[in-house]
């Protein structure tokens, strides 16, 4: 374990250092990343930033994006980097299992690992942590390891803070969730006042969509939506065949699910999708309703209370079936 008297000493010097972030990153984990990024680029380090796989045009706008490296593009040039790195950071994810190939490239490091990241039960892999699970972002953590922790609040510039605003934002659903509290809406009127322009980041993100994304979205909401009143939950269930059919790309069905947690006294939410390799679950809940255990026990994953992940072998119909006769167990927190 390193304490951040000897982090901040390491850092005093220009390093090799890598940054990662979870699979199919998300706004949190690129916003993050790149925010740091930026930070670290400020003080002379040679940074990487290196994504284990590629991600959405709606997050490929952010300062720093075009020096991102995505790891299933350049194998060699991403394992010699980290293999030469004197630090890695990972953020937004704490087991190593969610950087896939990476996780065993960056087990064998003998580089200094950072984890600054707010999901549950982390693995014991680093040598300093910024853990937080109140946190509503990776992001907000971020800010407070570069402000809080290494007292460098004049090196939140315009693009550390467009970032991390990204970050801020996409993880809190647009600042909705229970874990927004005032301090986070402070951090973020800071991020506004280094030069983040929230509408416009909000812009770049949200409306941003290729045509075809939303009428996916229409086939989404009237043709694959299951409502089960008697449990409060709603299902969405798309196939293969539905995301061929328009051109959906990788983190194009982000944020689906929340449309089925707007419909009154729906309390959980799912959108099971099947890609190629694997079926892919995303659920969502309100309150107390703990999605993360769900996914843990019975898909392979995790995630946070309210919005949590896995993955199943089964077929469509196989894993939505299962996950409708797990419903009984969690009856009495949905119909509270
Ligand atoms: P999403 O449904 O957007 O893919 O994921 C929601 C949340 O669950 C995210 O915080 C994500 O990090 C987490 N998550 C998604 N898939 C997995 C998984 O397979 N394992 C774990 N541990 N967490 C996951
Ligand atoms: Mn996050």
């Amino acid at each position: 374990m390193l304490d951040i008297a000897s982090l901040a000493e390491l850092l005093a010097q220009p390093q090799k250092i890598v940054i990662t972030t979870h699979h199919k990153p998300d706004g949190d984990a690129m916003g993050s990343s790149l925010g740091l990024y930026n930070y670290l680029i400020q003080q002379g380090h040679y940074v990487n930033v290196i994504a284990p796989t590629d991600y959405p045009a709606y997050l490929s706008w952010m300062p720093g994006n075009d020096e991102v490296i995505v790891y299933t593009e350049r194998l060699e040039d991403a394992a010699t980097l980290i293999e030469e790195a004197k630090i890695i950071f990972c953020l937004d994810f704490n087991a190593l299992s969610r950087i896939n190939e990476m996780g065993d490239l960056v087990g064998k490091s003998n580089a200094v690992k950072v984890l600054i990241d707010h999901h549950l039960e982390p693995e014991d892999f680093a040598d300093y942590s910024c853990w937080d699970t109140k946190a509503c972002a990776t992001a907000q953590l971020v800010y407070t390891f570069i402000v809080n922790e290494l007292n460098h609040k004049e090196l939140v510039n315009k693009d550390v803070a467009t970032c991390l605003y990204v970050g801020i934002m996409t993880d809190s659903a647009s600042f909705c969730l229970p874990n927004v509290t005032a301090d986070v809406h402070r951090i973020t009127a800071d991020l506004i006042d280094a030069g983040a322009v929230n509408w416009q980041i909000y812009d770049h993100v949200y409306n941003n969509s290729p045509e075809n994304r939303l009428r996916f979205l229409g086939l989404c909401l009237s043709e694959r939506l299951e409502v089960l009143y008697e449990y409060n939950t709603a299902i969405f269930a798309v196939a293969k065949e539905d995301l061929e059919k328009y051109g959906i790309q990788t983190g194009e069905t982000e944020g689906i699910v929340n449309y089925a947690l707007s419909i009154a006294g729906i309390k959980m939410a799912a959108f099971v999708v099947e890609r190629s390799d694997k079926v892919k679950l995303s659920l969502r809940s309100k309150g107390e309703i703990p999605v993360n255990d769900i996914c843990k026990k019975y898909f392979n994953g995790g995630g946070h209370r309210n919005a949590s992940g896995g993955t199943s072998d089964g077929s469509l119909q196989e894993v939505v079936n299962k996950f409708k006769q797990i419903l009984p167990e969690y009856k009495k927190l949905l119909i509270q």
